[in-house]
């Protein structure tokens, strides 16, 4: 199992820890072949100080590797500083029974393993002899080996040390690689300038950025100067003296420089004085060139959208806004158009950290609505519209309508992209055609459909809830036929308003009246029975009678007919109710006029 070394074999047990030799490895191996011929043993070897270091060793196969694998763990138990020598395994084995507790079936009698001091004085390993015959180590043996030991602890350190080295060159150049990779990537070259001789020397990127060839660029400055856009020359030439002179800590500066092919680009210039004189002067700066023309050309096209956005928007009649509501309830206008001025009477800047003065402007009756709307909208994501009114300093009581749609942000925000636009205008218009379609122009009062559909709500809630009783009355004015024909119409329009103000000012809140016909008038009465309807149709029977209508000299004479009837929740519709104080009144014509009577 044991064999003479050979240089050989060595070798091939080296190699087979590490495929490459590094040149300590095998001064190492050779030491350890020199220490198995002149101690006259098996083998040497250099034992790691860690399991995953290499061996070194002359003699030493695999399994022998593995038996002195045991060895070191029986040793690494114990204390690895002090040499350790075992003359006879089997001899001395009641002495180190527990340290080499299968010492029988070890492949040698004899072994001594010196401890490896790293100059720190730390353990760095073990230099170990072996031999299949028990051995002795006289004092002068155990000379040499701490001479031999303090040789192989100085040549196992080398390869660490060249190897950290090795690492730290691998990553110097790997870096290097990256960084000029960078910098040709980002279309940057770089120079380097003499500033007291005038020299300047561009790298070949440089040069290529603008289409030279590496020969085709002068190290002069002069030149540089002449490739500069001529509109460029003077801002340069100052940005770059400021910086001679010690004002700026950097030179940066954009222009544009003339390419090969006559043609400019936009360059960044950016550079440092990295050397002065005593007095101050600059003698030598470098710095870079990166290629921003497609930059400058992007951020143009950005800045033209952006300004053909803002005055779209601008132009819109209305606020074309961005709104965002954190989840914490705090809202602000991240986008208001210039139209924020007609609709709030506010800037954009006053919206931009928070909506609460836009709050302040909604009408209090509209308020809540408001509110409740822009919280619908932001839980459901449902689009928010809404008509509401404001009260503005300058323009007063206006109407608005909001139009937006929400959408979710990933921090749980809402942001609304919409308009609001001035509704003051249609509202009103809807007001007018409302009352053209409900109200009774001559008269003010409701026009029979309103009074119709009103009858017919009240009808709706008797059945409902039962209670107040209400009541209709049906009021005729007499002989108004001959009212016209004496005093002609204008007078009988007269006579018909002044019947209005006389019904008008017998009604409380839930009473309604209404012209249903040319001299005929209803008039629901809300929260009365009959006898307080008969009650009511009196007192407006009598005011009429005892007011004329006066114009001028004339006192023109009214009287008027009414019939009375209760209604309730079983009366079918409106209509039914009114035909039955239609019946009354009939009986009341009948009856002599000037009267009441009901149904
Ligand atoms: P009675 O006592 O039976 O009710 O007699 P009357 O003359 O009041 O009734 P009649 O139905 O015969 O006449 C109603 C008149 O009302 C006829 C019509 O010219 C007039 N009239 C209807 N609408 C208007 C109106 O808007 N303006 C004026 N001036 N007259 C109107
Ligand atoms: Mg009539
Ligand atoms: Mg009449």
């Amino acid at each position: 199992m044991l064999a003479p070394p050979t240089s050989a074999e060595a070798a091939d047990t080296v190699s087979h820890a590490a495929p490459a030799v590094p040149a300590a490895d095998a001064l190492l191996d050779s030491l350890m072949r020199l220490a198995a011929r002149y101690f006259g043993v098996d083998a040497a070897c250099v034992m790691p100080g860690a399991p995953d270091e290499r061996w070194i060793g002359a003699g030493i196969d695999v399994p022998l590797r593995d038996a002195l694998d045991e060895l070191r763990r029986a040793i690494d138990a114990r204390d690895t500083s002090e040499p350790l020598v075992v003359t006879d395994t089997l001899a001395a084995r009641a002495l180190v029974g527990d340290l080499l507790p299968t010492a029988s079936t070890l492949p040698f009698r004899f072994a001594a393993v010196w401890p490896l001091r790293a100059p720190d004085g730390q353990t760095v390993g073990s230099l170990c002899l072996l031999g299949r015959e028990p051995r002795e180590l006289t004092a002068e043996d155990r000379a040499s080996l701490d001479d031999f030991a303090r040789v192989a602890a100085a040549l196992a350190a080398k390869p660490a040390i060249d190897a950290t080295q090795r690492a730290e060159a691998a990553e110097l150049r790997a870096r290097e690689r990256l960084l000029s990779l960078a910098i040709a990537g980002s279309g940057t070259g770089v120079w380097d300038r003499n500033v007291v001789t005038g020299e300047i020397h561009y790298s070949s990127g440089w040069k290529a950025m603008l289409g030279y060839a590496d020969d085709e660029v002068s190290d002069r400055i002069e030149d540089s100067y002449v490739r500069l856009h001529p509109d460029d020359v003077a801002y340069v030439k100052a940005t770059m003296h400021a910086h001679f002179e010690g004002l700026t800590p950097n030179y940066e500066v954009e222009h544009r420089i003339r390419c090969k092919d006559g043609s400019y680009k936009w360059i960044c210039s950016r550079g440092k004085v990295v050397s002065r004189d005593e007095a101050g002067n600059a003698l030598r700066m470098i710095g870079t060139s990166t290629d921003v023309t497609s930059m400058r050309a992007m951020s143009e096209t950005l800045r033209e959208t952006v300004s053909l956005i803002t005055s779209l928007t601008n132009e819109v009649p209305g606020l074309v806004f961005q709104c965002r509501l954190r989840p914490d309830g705090h809202s602000f206008f991240s986008y208001a158009s210039a139209g924020i001025a007609e609709i709030y009477e506010l800037t954009p800047d006053q919206v931009a950290t928070s909506s609460a003065c836009i709050d302040a402007l909604i009408h209090p009756d509209d308020f809540e609505v408001y509110r409740a709307s822009l919280q619908t909208s932001a839980e459901r994501l449902s689009p928010w519209h809404l008509e509401y009114r404001v009260q503005l300093p300058q323009q007063g009581l206006r109407w608005r309508q909001g139009d937006a749609k929400p959408q979710r942000l990933a921090d749980g925000s809402t942001l609304w992209h919409g308009f609001i636009t001035d509704a003051t205008e249609r509202k009103r218009i809807e007001a007018e055609l409302h009352e053209f379609a409900t109200i009774d122009s001559l008269t003010r009062l409701p026009n029979r459909r309103h009074f119709m559909a009103q009858l017919e709500a009240r009808l709706a809630s008797l059945r409902r809830n039962g209670a107040p009783a209400s009541a209709v009355m049906m009021c005729d004015l007499d002989h108004f036929k001959s009212i016209n024909d004496h005093w002609g119409h204008a007078v009988g329009d007269q006579a018909l308003r002044h019947f209005a103000d006389v019904l008008r000012s017998h009604l409380r809140a839930d009473d309604v009246a209404g012209r249903i016909g040319g001299e005929e008038f209803a008039v629901l009465l809300g929260s009365v029975d009959l006898e307080g309807a008969l009650a009511v149709a009196q007192r407006i029977r009598l005011q009429i009678a005892g007011h004329p209508l006066v114009i001028d000299d004339d006192h023109i004479r009214l009287t008027v007919s009414i019939g009375v009837t209760e209604i309730t929740g079983v009366d079918a519709d409106a209509g039914a109710a009114l035909s039955r104080s239609d019946l009354a009144l009939y009986r009341a014509k009948k009856n002599g006029r000037n009267r009441i009577e009901s149904q």
